[in-house]
This record gives structure tokens, sequence and C-alpha cells, in this order.
């Protein structure tokens, strides 16, 4: 198609916002089409395509200038120019030409449509076209449409295994497939982690409960062990956290009667109770009177380790330990938010101790 200087209109480009001036640039599509647009919008709405119109040419000052914007059909670039007067984007348009209008508006740095197009096909991501997409989105540096396909490629591995586009990344794109399985990698170890550290969670909380349900029982008494001091009642009714209670108190009567404890023979449930009063202790702010039996001798023993100057491995995994069921203990009393940062500090070191001491009553 030669140059025309009546600027016919073969494509309707604005629909409103139209200059008053007549069209000064004409666009050239693939396959020859040609669209007329003013140069004033083009340069204000896109740098590249500024640089493009202020060029200097090489043509007789009479000829009309021209950019050329191929590589994709010529609608979409009629709806990318109608985009840069109007600013606006009808879903119908992105329905069809959303890929095109990504990657025009990647390469002449229209932001604006940028975003636009990376949600709209965000919001169309499907398991057969994701990995197209993923492409896309890498080769037109689209971070939150990058991000969807990996999640949703994530969420749906054993279906996107299956489709063409997984097929050809296999065969023609190892660098893609690397990062794909390592995202996917990533994402398990990361939920995987979360799983973990819930779980440890509720294992501090219980032990914060045990605490309590100890000291109620050594201060007041429940239905079956109480102080010394006081008469069993027996018409006493459970109390609000019995389901832990009764197991303390199991197995506080057990520590009491224990043979093997007494022997010296070792018992797995003495252990138990044994690092139960520990942890009490650690935890007890009563400086004289407080009843949980062993308290002060532990609190005493703390005392001449320290001023012996010992510690080590042990001793700070159960100060961390100690730290845990603080801060359980507070949450569950406050009600507070879990702080991210603490929860994921040094969550393995102390799983062996809340393993010996936990199941109350095994
Ligand atoms: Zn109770
Ligand atoms: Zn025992
Ligand atoms: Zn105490």
């Amino acid at each position: 198609m030669s140059p025309t200087n009546n600027w016919p209109s073969p494509i309707p480009v604005y629909s409103d916002q139209i200059p008053a001036d007549p069209p000064d640039v004409q666009v050239v599509t693939s396959g020859g089409q040609r669209i007329p647009a003013h140069r004033s919008v083009l340069a204000s709405a896109s740098p590249v395509l500024e640089s493009m119109i202020n060029r200097p040419r090489n043509h007789r000052s009479s000829s009309p200038p021209t950019v050329r914007i191929l590589g994709v059909p010529c609608k979409a670039v009629a709806v990318f120019l109608r985009f840069l007067s109007a600013a606006k984007c009808r879903e119908e348009d992105l329905d069809k030409y959303g890929i095109h209008l990504l990657v025009l508006s990647h390469a002449f740095l229209v932001t604006q449509l940028k975003q636009i197009c990376s949600k709209a096909l965000t919001e169309r991501l499907t398991i057969d076209n994701v990995i197209d997409m993923l492409q896309l989105a890498r080769l037109c540096d689209a971070p939150s449409l990058h991000l969807r396909c990996m999640k949703l490629i994530f969420n749906n591995v054993k279906s996107v295994e299956k489709t063409e586009g997984w097929k050809f990344v296999q065969d023609h794109d190892p660098f893609l497939e690397l990062q794909v399985l390592q995202f996917i990698n990533e994402l398990q170890l990361r939920k995987k982690r979360r799983r973990r550290h819930i779980h440890e969670q509720s294992l501090y909380s219980q032990l914060s409960e045990a605490m309590e349900c100890l000291e109620h029982i050594c201060a007041e008494g429940c239905t079956s062990v109480g102080p010394c001091d006081v008469e069993p009642t027996k018409d006493r009714g459970p109390c609000g956290k019995f389901a832990t209670c009764e197991g303390l108190q199991l197995l506080i009567r057990h520590f009491a009667t224990c043979r093997k404890r007494v022997g010296g023979g070792g018992c797995s449930r003495c252990n138990r109770m044994w690092q139960l009063f520990r942890l009490h202790s650690s935890i007890c702010d009563q400086p004289v009177f407080c009843r949980v039996p062993l308290c002060r001798q532990f609190k005493m023993k703390a005392q001449e380790e320290k001023k012996g100057g010992g510690g080590g491995g042990d001793d700070e995994r159960w100060k961390l330990l100690v730290r845990k069921v603080v801060s359980a203990r507070a949450m569950s009393s406050l009600s507070l938010p879990k702080r991210k940062k603490e929860l994921e500090e040094d969550h393995e070191s102390t799983r062996d101790d809340i393993s010996i001491i936990l199941e109350l009553e095994a």
C-alpha cells in the first residue's frame, strides 16, 4: 500500500477524546495497514513512541511521518492506539487482544496499560494457558502475572504436567522448567515449615495450659488432688480446663507413689512430671510462697548452677523452651496475634523437650 495524503481510516481508532486537529502521523501495522493518529497523543503516552516520532527523517517534508508497530494483529494495534488516546480498554478487547496489548505496553513503556493487561490476563488464567502466560510474563517482565502463574501451577501440578504447554517447556525450555520446579519445591518447604510451626505452637500452648493447671491444683485443688493442708472435697466439680487438669492429677498421683522413681529405676511418667515441675519453677514468679512441689528446690539448684558458671547447650535449649511457654501463656491471656519473627526463631531446637514433657497421661 502506498502512502496517501488524504488519511483514509479503515480502522476506527478513537472513540472519545479525539484531538480537534487532523491526524498528523500514520501508524503502519503488520500487513501494511495504516492507522492515522496524533503525534502529540502518541508522544505523551509513550516515551518510546515519542523518540520514534522525533527521529530525523529522510522523507520529503510533505510526506506524513510514519511509525511502525509490527508483529501483532492490526486490530490489536488499533486497540492499543485507542488506549493511548482514551486511557480506557474494553473487556472484550482484553479478551481478544490481552496478550498483544501486554506485549505492546511492555515494548512501548505504557505502564498503566501494562498493569491493566497483567491483571486481565491473571483473571483469565486457566490450566491450559498458564504455561504460555508464564512465558509471556517472563518475556514482558510482568511479576504479578508471573507469580499468579506459578501459584496456579503449584496448586494444579498434576493437571498442568499433562498440558501441551508443559511438554513444550520440558523439551525446549529447561531453564523455565527448572524455575518452575524450584518454585514448587520452595513453596512446599514453606508450607511444611508453616504446618510444623503451627503444630509446635499448639504444643507450647498445651504446656502453658498444663502450667496453669499445675498451679491451680497445688493452690486450691481440683477433683482428686489438692494441697495437703486443704481437705479434698468430694463434691468439687471439674474445672474449666479439666481435660488437661485430669491428666495432670493422675500424673501427680502416680509421681507421689511410683516405686520406680523412688528406687531410681527411671520411669517415663515420673520423668515427665519432674520436667513439668522444673518448667513451673522456671516460669514461677512467686519468690517465697509457691505451693507447687519442688519449685524452691529447682530454683535453688538453678541459682547454684548460675554461680558455678553452668549452662551449655542443654541449658540454652531449656531457656528457649521456657521463653516459648511464657510467650504462649501471654498470647493466650491477651489473645494477641502471634508474632511471626519470634515464632520462626529456633523452633526446631526445643522439639525434643516438648515431646518428653507432653502427653500428660500417656
Ligand atoms: Zn482442675
Ligand atoms: Zn513413675
Ligand atoms: Zn513456683
